[in-house]
């Protein structure tokens, strides 16, 4: 059974024995609609079953966007050249410790993730969020997304400022900064309880979105998760471009923020964005220090003419 068409008998007629032959069915069936959902729909006619059919694909876009964005980086860490774009450029992570980190991330995947990934399509169908073609607009999709980065970096700014309090730092979060220079890869090396609390964000948000308006796409979901993998990965990167996103968004957080973090371990708590470390203070690094103590001592000055 697949509500993927909303008709079980035209997903009868194009399933077929092959992935491909389900697809050459969809498009000769199907020819309005678009390449991403051709693809999307012909994935749940063959598999015809949703629940196995989100499962697997969540979990292997999960693998497959995590370490294909970490590759990248990788590679760019034994080119010299690109040291000169390093924030910490004398700290090149080893062989052994990347070999370390992917061992320890992949058992993570396996056994932390994955029982949430499975279990996720009976969450959806309880929560209406849709599997069925067609799509909605690029801009509402696009909207949503947006929004879902907003929020989820509400929820790690306070949750990540919460794990650098005692108990909290010392029993889980301390795995996390194991790494002083992150690499792209380290993104997800982190306690089950911090990769669960976090990954509220990510999954939670949509969660509470969908409660509210009663509306969502499970390909929206999709490209959301994907693009955050992106941004935790490269926020872990260690290099900063001249063609950084940072660079062109000057409210986007990027590396160079996150770097910090990993660098003095205080400060700097949000993902995404650099409006909550900027607004409330939070700001981590040298520079940002002295910047914090010359508006201390001007405020102290203004105090002190006042009286
Ligand atoms: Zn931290
Ligand atoms: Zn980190």
């Amino acid at each position: 059974m697949s509500a993927v068409f909303g008709n079980q008998s035209l997903v009868e007629l194009v399933r077929a024995p092959s992935y491909t032959k389900t697809l050459a069915n969809v498009y000769e069936l199907q020819p309005q609609l678009s390449f991403a959902e051709t693809y999307w729909a012909s994935w749940y006619a063959f598999m015809n079953n949703d629940v196995l059919a989100t499962g697997l694909m969540f979990f292997l876009l999960h693998e497959f966007m995590y370490f294909f964005r970490s590759l990248p980086w990788m590679i760019i860490d034994q080119i010299p050249w690109f040291r000169r774009y390093k924030i910490q450029p004398t700290k090149i992570p080893s062989v052994k410790e990347q070999w370390h980190c992917f061992k320890s991330v992949l058992l993570s995947h396996f056994l932390v993730e994955a029982i949430p990934i499975w279990t996720f399509h009976p969450l959806c169908e309880k929560l209406g969020i849709s599997v069925a073609v067609p799509f909605p607009s690029v801009k509402k999709m696009a909207l949503e997304i947006a929004l879902f980065f907003v929020l989820e970096d509400v929820w790690h700014y306070w949750a990540h400022r919460l794990f650098h309090y005692g108990v909290f730092y010392k029993y889980i979060h301390k795995q996390h900064h194991r790494y002083a220079a992150p690499f792209g890869m380290a993104a997800e090396y982190a306690h089950p309880v911090e990769t669960m609390t976090l990954g509220f964000g990510t999954v939670g948000m949509p969660i509470l979105y969908v409660m509210y308006t009663g509306e969502l796409h499970l390909f929206t979901l999709s490209l959301w998760i994907a693009l955050r993998l992106f941004q935790a990965v490269d926020a872990h990167s260690g290099y900063d471009f001249p063609w950084s996103l940072n660079k062109i968004l000057p409210f986007w957080a990027g590396a160079e923020h996150h770097d910090l973090h990993h660098h003095f371990f205080i400060g700097n708590y949000a993902s995404s964005f650099r409006w909550w470390d900027y607004c409330l203070d939070t700001e981590a690094g040298p520079e940002a220090k002295i910047a914090r103590e010359e508006r201390m001592k001007k405020n102290a000055l203004n105090k002190v003419k006042r009286n």
